[in-house]
């Protein structure tokens, strides 16, 4: 099946996917400031059923590539060690953590994983423990380690407006711990306040790209790469997950395309208050991922996403006032649900990927 989007344009729906985002938990140890998780009704574990299904489900459909992120910490769920060492068999593994509790699980993840993105945002004791309310010294032992096992390590770091200033120690920190890469992203504020804290969008921040361009040079005289967000809304778009063949699953089993709408949540973007809405195909308990994947709704959906057929909220001069924009379940083109004011889609916010990986490599 092919599907015809535009007078003489053909999108294949032939592509299988190559990457899965695995949420084995959407708990946490921890309760940072800059947390989707203070809006989420429920939370909870995946199942050992569930997750033996999903594996055998991604090979099926021919996925290369795992990642144990999600919106919660993967290393909190009781199984993680089993549940990695299954996975490793028969994909190239990966993890987003926030590595303080790694301890004893040092050995799985040197042994299981190719990748290893650990989530800070200053290596300043006091900066960090205000975002992420845990002592650095025991994240930077853990890092230590991680790094003397020979595990690749990569940073993965969101700017806010009061840590920003502090980049440049970051990137000194990391690079004498023998850090190749560090990915920086901009926030998606979860609450008004942290609105305060975001650095990007219709007003410009005082100095964001000097200390942009000094730890840009001091990474790169320190044969490190640092990969920085656009800081403006880009009028191309460009979505990392779907471009990426990408797909992301719930601990529950319902299957996203991406990241940015994995649950409902509320966030804050250019001072407005929406209601960010779970998107969803189906669900790998009710059917399988062949079916889901190739579902007329979700080939649609991607399709759409290539061609960018959706309207722009970010340069919109309505967008103060227009309640449709309230939610990412319609837009005003009457397309349900809406990437039209996602802020990956244009290059603000970025997170751990195949992509990324790439792009720290090069
Ligand atoms: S470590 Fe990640 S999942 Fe846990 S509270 Fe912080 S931001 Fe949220
Ligand atoms: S939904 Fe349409 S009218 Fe509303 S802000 Fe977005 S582009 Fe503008
Ligand atoms: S553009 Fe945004 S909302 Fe749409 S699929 Fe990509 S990340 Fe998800």
């Amino acid at each position: 099946m092919r599907i015809r989007i535009k007078g003489g344009y053909f999108i294949p729906d032939l592509e299988t996917p190559k990457e899965a985002h695995i949420e084995l938990t959407n708990e946490c140890n921890l309760n940072c400031t800059i947390c989707y998780r203070r809006w989420f009704e429920r939370s909870g574990f995946m199942d050992s059923n569930l997750f033996e299904k999903i594996l055998s489900e991604l090979k099926d459909m021919g996925v290369k590539s795992v990642w144990f992120d999600g919106f919660g910490e993967p290393t909190f769920h009781p199984k993680f060690e089993e549940f990695s060492s299954m996975a490793s068999r028969d994909f190239e593994l990966n993890l987003v953590t926030n590595g303080t509790i790694i301890g004893s699980k040092l050995r799985c993840i040197s042994e299981n994983f190719k990748n290893v993105f650990v989530s800070l945002e200053a290596s300043d004791p006091l900066l960090y423990s205000r975002v992420r309310g845990f002592e650095f010294e025991r994240l930077n032992d853990t890092v230590r380690s991680l790094v003397k096992e020979g595990v690749r390590v990569w940073i993965s770091t969101v700017l806010l407006k009061d840590t920003y200033e502090a980049l440049p120690s970051l990137v000194r920190w990391a690079s004498e711990l023998g850090i190749k890469g560090i990915l920086t992203s901009n926030l998606i504020p979860t609450s008004e306040k942290m609105s305060e804290e975001k650095l990007y969008g219709r007003v410009e921040v005082d100095h964001v790209s000097d200390v942009m361009r000094e730890s840009w040079i001091l990474a790169t005289s320190n044969n490190m790469k640092l990969l920085a967000p656009s800081f403006y809304y880009r009028s191309d778009r460009w979505c990392p997950f779907v471009e990426g063949d990408s797909l992301a699953i719930t601990y529950e089993g319902d299957v996203s395309p991406c990241l940015f709408a994995l649950h409902d949540y509320r966030a804050w973007i250019e001072g407005k208050e929406v209601q960010v809405r779970q998107i969803s195909f189906g669900n790998l308990r009710e059917r399988s991922l062949r079916e889901i994947w190739f579902s007329e709704d979700y080939v649609i959906f991607r399709s759409f996403v290539k061609l960018s057929n959706y309207p722009s909220c970010h340069d919109c001069p309505a967008w103060e006032g227009c309640g449709i924009s309230e939610s990412n379940e319609y837009d005003c083109w009457g397309n349900s649900p809406s990437c039209s004011f996602c802020p990956y889609y244009r290059g603000v916010v970025r997170c751990p990927t195949g992509h990324a990986v790439r792009g720290l490599l090069s």
